[in-house]
């Protein structure tokens, strides 16, 4: 458990000196707890103190970087708590007993999986390239892979000389190393530690897993991944152990599973298993997914899911504010008012394209919030409305001056035509009747 005031009080020197900017030793316990001060600003703290103190300040659960993916840096057992921090990286595999031409197109293929969903893109995050055979073979793979896609790695193989040829082309880019087992934990630690590389800790009970951690740190490696075989396991074992291993890494603070965890769902299950199994992993507690295949009907709602889980709850997601041309208008073109937040924006948008009539939108700052909820929080008011309009500048790109208001805000269609001096049009209540909407409206 983090500690308390009290705890860190006991720790102090009690001098209440004030040097490090507060009356005394008490408050400025209190302030470290509350993560508002640093500990160097007392200088009379004893060696032991620091040391105890710097433990319990450190994070539960380390942040890992794969290349430029990070995972982990999980603080909650549940999103509404604060906030989760790093999607979970979806992950493929690309055997290296593939040809070289299928190895290319793969590589090519996985790299474009990405799909836009309110402004945020998302798809693989990571490629996994697997050992079959020797490490010449491994080397050439990785390189192919590694020419044909922006991903980080992940290198696999249980055999440490073959992990090493992959790690003398790519090491640079910080792939992750799977794995090291009992069987070859020095050796992997040892590669991990020369080539400065994260690497994944894998064991099919939690002891071995504890005592692989020790190991591991004691060779000087911080960066981990934690495998416990959870992919293999039956569904309802494998939730309970991401639960616990979360909850013991967050709340217990037990250090040596204070690590993101992994799940490896290439062990033979078809491709609706897997999505099944990365829709709980996703959830509940996986930091890394590896998939051996998922096709794109099957990734896209897994990437949504991710991103609603992913999101700060806190947070509105909000486009910014401005004038937005959707298609090619000309001065002619319609006007239509919509709110900030994003997925009134995105469906307004592509409401318009669906129409085929180009229009410029203009969004207003409603903090994100969307049309009637802003309505109904006096964020978008007519006078809101009419700033927005003179800070777009639109009059100066069209010959009319008609503006048209989501239909469920009608009520300010007088005060807007006061302060504007425009013609406000009333136009649809729900975005899906804004296609017919505007044809009948450009045909006149
Ligand atoms: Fe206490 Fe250290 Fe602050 Fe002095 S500087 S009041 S000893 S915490």
């Amino acid at each position: 458990m983090p500690m308390t005031a009290l705890d860190i009080f006991k720790l102090l020197p009690k001098k209440n000196c004030g040097e490090c900017g507060v009356p005394t030793c008490l408050a400025f316990a209190m302030m470290l707890a509350n993560k508002q001060a640093e500990l160097t600003k007392c200088p009379y703290v004893s060696p032991e103190a620091v040391q105890q103190l710097e433990s319990s300040a450190s994070p539960p659960m380390r942040t890992v970087n794969v290349g430029d993916v990070e995972i982990g840096g999980e603080t909650e057992l549940f999103r509404h708590e604060k906030k989760f921090f790093n999607q979970t990286a979806y992950t493929f595999i690309i055997e290296d007993d593939l040809d070289d031409q299928s190895v290319v197109e793969r590589a090519r293929k996985l790299d474009a999986m990405k799909y836009e969903r309110i402004g945020i893109i998302s798809g693989v995050d990571l490629i996994a390239v697997k050992a079959t055979g020797d490490a010449q073979r491994f080397s050439d793979v990785v390189t192919l892979v590694n020419d044909n896609s922006g991903l980080p790695l992940v290198l696999m193989s249980n055999d440490p000389k073959v992990v090493e040829a992959g790690l003398k082309i790519v090491s640079k880019a910080k792939p992750l190393i799977y794995a090291a087992s009992a069987n070859n934990c020095a050796s992997m630690a040892n590669l991990a530690q020369r080539y400065a590389c994260p690497l994944v800790l894998y064991a099919d009970d939690v002891d071995e897993l504890v005592s692989l951690s020790e190991i591991a740190k004691s060779e000087g490696i911080e960066d981990i991944v934690l495998d416990l075989n959870l992919g293999a396991k039956p569904l309802g074992h494998a939730l309970e152990w991401l639960t616990i291993l979360r909850r013991l890494s967050v709340k217990k603070l037990f250090r040596p599973l204070g690590y993101p965890v992994m799940v490896n769902l290439d062990n033979g299950t078809d491709v609706e298993t897997q999505a099944i199994r990365a829709v709980i992993g996703t959830l509940k507690y996986a930091s890394l997914i590896i998939f051996s295949d998922l096709d794109a009907a099957r990734l896209y709602p897994l990437t949504t899911l991710r991103t609603n889980i992913f999101t700060d709850p806190q947070a509105l997601i909000q486009v910014n504010p401005g004038l937005y041309d959707i298609g090619k208008p000309n001065r002619n073109s319609p006007v239509i008012v919509t709110s900030n937040f994003s997925l009134t924006y995105f469906t307004v948008a592509s409401d318009i394209e669906a129409s085929k009539v180009p229009a410029r939108l203009l969004v207003v700052d409603t903090e994100g919030l969307s049309v009637m909820t802003a309505f109904a929080a006096d964020k978008f008011t007519p006078e809101k409305i009419a700033q927005a309009l003179k800070e777009s500048k639109v009059a100066e790109k069209v010959d009319h001056k008609k503006l048209i208001i989501p239909g469920m805000i009608a009520m300010l269609k007088m005060k807007l035509e006061e302060l504007t001096g425009w013609e406000v049009i009333v136009g649809v209540k729900d975005s899906s009747a804004l296609p017919k909407y505007l044809k009948e409206l450009a045909s006149g």
